[in-house]
């Protein structure tokens, strides 16, 4: 392993796979990695412990790591994980949900990863009120019939109002997280299409 453990200890960036979302900073030493690699589960080194842990061992919000990249000089790691729960111990979904200066912004992949999130959790719940309740209860041809729908209002804002095509678009990409949801599809499975494509015809 090209991996330099000065001082024993080496940092890792811990990142949502599907969102691409940074979700915390810790440090490994050998042994944490080497769990790491053999459990596909995070393992860190805890500083102020002084000891080996397993993200999750006491909260239960454990990390599936789905890869481990080291940086090109070796001194820095980055862990690719499914999260299970919440990864920062306020009950933030990431660590970094301040900000020291400007507009909290947010990444197409987590805007996406948060929505698919709020969609599965309505129709799991079906709260009352709520418009993918109704929806839900309308039938999974109406929701099929929204995204047409909204495809459309696209298609026209395209042609005859460019300004609103972004708000259109957003209508369309809601209605089809839906439809996907209703069908057990995840957005990722989606994503993984279109990178698979991408790698087959870089230059497409
Ligand atoms: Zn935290």
């Amino acid at each position: 392993m090209d991996v330099n453990f000065e001082g024993g200890l080496v940092p890792v960036i811990t990142q949502d796979a599907d969102s691409g979302e940074v979700l915390m900073l810790a440090y490994a030493n050998r042994e944490a990695v080497a769990a790491t690699l053999q459990t596909k589960e995070a393992h860190y080194f805890s500083r102020s412990r002084g000891a080996l842990w397993r993200k999750g061992e006491t909260s239960g919000h454990r990390q599936q790591v789905i890869e481990l990249r080291y940086d090109c000089d070796g001194d820095a790691l980055l862990y690719r994980v499914r999260q299970s729960g919440p990864a920062c111990h306020t009950g933030a979904h990431s660590c970094f949900y301040r900000t020291l200066s400007g507009v909290p912004s947010a990444s197409l992949g987590e805007v996406l990863g948060l929505l698919e999130r709020v969609v599965a959790e309505r129709l799991r719940e079906l709260p009352e009120g709520s418009y993918v309740t109704r929806l839900h209860g309308q039938g999974l041809g109406r929701v099929a019939q929204k995204v047409i729908e909204e495809a459309g209002e696209s298609a026209i804002a395209a042609l005859q109002e460019p300004r609103k095509l972004a708000s259109e678009a957003a209508d369309l990409l809601f209605h089809l997280t839906i439809l996907l949801r209703e069908r057990g599809v995840a957005l990722q499975e989606v994503a993984d299409e279109l990178h698979k494509r991408h790698q087959q015809r870089p230059a497409h």
